[in-house]
């Protein structure tokens, strides 16, 4: 194909409120971006009842094909992938990353690194990939800069190496010097752009140089060593200074992005790397999105292209099962530009109207071998609930309602060994109300549930199990694959059960691929 552009495919990390949205809109402005249904995230209104469940998937029925934004800037296609804010998180905000090729860590330089970007920083690091680091609203007092690479450096174990540096914050902040171009990004209160040499920002006082020079000189002398290498492979993070909200220090940003972020890697199928420019198409569905409208069983299923080139109207084969299947013009495909796609390149999302034939982590591809993309991770639940029929006579339609729900990856299943009882997990509560909504409306089934305070899940690899390993504080239980799993209501427990059982091991669910 001729013209393609090169690909850069990422995904914001971050805390809510830490300004994905901001920064996000600001990237897409400036790279003339397509923003299809309206807004990047429409409602900001926290916590919602299960009742609105309806309006809220029909916002999302529009919302879906703004979930992977596109953008060109200096002849790069930057795809976006959206991750779901605080009260939506799911273990599809997790999965969303396994898709992509870099991440973009959005810290609030108030806060610091915050739990959420703790959790999805994990993801990116059991993945490798690299994360440029974007510390923003510096218009406001912060943490002092050395003290935020410190906490990146130690929390995150990541070496840091900042690309530009503050000059004052808050009130005070008057410029970001630019350390590869010598530059000083001049702050001014209309947010006009305004990049002059540092030698000929007369505007700075003494102080604010001597300062700047100062931190310069310690991060010379005590800063880590740049290399690509590292960047590639997670280890460094370049960082950048700035404030989303006015514009601030974005473009630099930007302009870096485009030279720093991973362009699509070879990834691992069936034991071998398959490269992007393999000739036989192939890729994976890391997410199903469900139509929420009861007369449409109808589902997108989202696929991250990851070699070849993917063509309306090609057939393909089901790797899973070995069934092929022709992706017809009566499915339909869209990227966030047009409703539909007619062709997608590695690093493209596309995502496939789907009548119940995917899986979350199928592969499909077209060419002589059946390859199959690594397998989801196992992502740690945190909440779990008891679960059971109302009617006990709808027996049949809710163990075929649960069977298709764990399959499509909404919830996570588990079975105590002594009773009948399923136990759901989720990283989110979201994913609990989506599952009750959809047993209800889609199998005609009422869900009774029964929260349980335990937070914590642990998979024993190793050891001896006793019997009486259930109580007040813990439960055994096994997972899908039959696994032992012991479900702990906090740290407190999980610590106190370590003590006295040091002969067991207990993996986090993030270990246990
Ligand atoms: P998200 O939850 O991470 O998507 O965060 P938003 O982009 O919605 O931003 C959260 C809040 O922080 C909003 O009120 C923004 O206007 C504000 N905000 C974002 N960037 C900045 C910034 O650079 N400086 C200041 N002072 N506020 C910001």
């Amino acid at each position: 194909m001729s013209n393609v552009l090169p690909r850069k495919t990422f995904a914001i990390i971050s805390h809510p409120d830490a300004g994905k949205t901001t920064l996000t809109e600001k990237v897409l402005l400036l790279g003339g971006g397509i923003r299809s249904a309206g807004t990047v995230k429409g409602k900001k209104s926290g916590k919602f009842a299960t009742s609105d469940w309806m309006e809220i998937e029909k916002q999302r029925g529009i919302s879906v094909t703004s979930s992977v934004m596109q953008l060109h800037y200096k002849d790069v296609q930057i795809n976006i992938l959206d991750t779901p804010g605080h009260e939506d998180f799911s273990e599809d905000t997790y999965r969303t990353l396994t898709a992509v090729d870099t991440a973009v860590m959005v810290i609030d330089s108030v806060k610091g690194i915050e739990a959420q970007t703790l959790k999805l920083f994990k993801v990116c690091r059991m993945r490798g990939i690299p994360i440029l680091t974007f510390i923003n609203k510096l218009d406001r007092e912060g943490k002092e800069p050395l003290d935020l690479l410190a906490e990146i450096e130690e929390t995150l174990e990541m070496e840091t190496y900042p690309m530009n540096w503050p000059i004052g914050m808050g009130k005070r902040l008057s410029g970001i010097y630019s350390i590869p171009d010598d530059t000083v990004e001049v702050y001014n209160e209309d947010h006009e752009r305004t990049v002059i040499p540092y030698k000929e920002a007369t505007q700075l006082a003494d102080h604010e140089r001597e300062t700047l020079e100062e931190e310069i000189m310690l991060l010379e002398e005590a800063g880590n060593e740049f290399t690509m290498e590292k960047v590639q492979n997670g280890e460094l993070t370049p960082v950048f200074f700035g404030s989303a909200l006015s514009s601030f220090g974005v473009q630099s940003f930007l302009d870096q992005f485009v030279k720093l972020a991973a362009e699509p890697q070879p990834r691992r199928a069936s034991g071998e790397l398959v490269a992007p420019d393999n000739k036989d198409f192939s890729g994976f569905v890391f997410k199903i999105q469900a139509n929420m409208n009861p007369n449409h069983r109808d589902r997108i299923a989202f696929l991250r292209v990851c070699s070849g080139s993917f063509e309306r109207g090609m057939e393909v084969v089901l790797s899973r099962t070995g069934k092929k299947m022709k992706l017809n013009q009566s499915s339909s495909f869209f990227a966030s530009e047009r409703e539909t796609v007619d062709a997608a390149m590695p690093g493209d999302i596309v995502g496939l109207y789907d009548s119940g034939n995917f899986k979350v982590g199928d592969t499909i591809c077209t060419g002589q071998d059946r390859i199959q993309y690594e397998e989801m991770p196992q992502f740690p639940p945190e909440k779990f609930a008891k679960i059971t029929a109302k009617n006990a006579l709808k027996h049949k339609q809710y163990h075929k309602g649960i069977e298709q729900l764990v399959q499509e990856g909404t919830i996570q299943l588990y079975k105590t060994p002594y009773f009948e009882d399923y136990i759901i997990g989720a990283v989110g509560d979201l994913q609990f109300q989506v599952f009750e909504y959809r047993m209800k409306n889609e199998y005609n089934v009422d869900i009774e549930f029964s929260y349980m305070s335990h937070e914590l899940a642990r998979w024993v690899t190793k050891g001896e199990l006793k019997d009486n390993m259930t109580d007040s504080r813990k439960m055994l239980v096994e997972d899908q694959q039959k696994r032992p799993v012991l479900l702990f209501e906090n740290e407190f427990a999980l610590r106190w059960f370590q003590d006295k059982n040091p002969d067991l091991q207990l993996a986090t669910g993030w270990d246990i691929l």
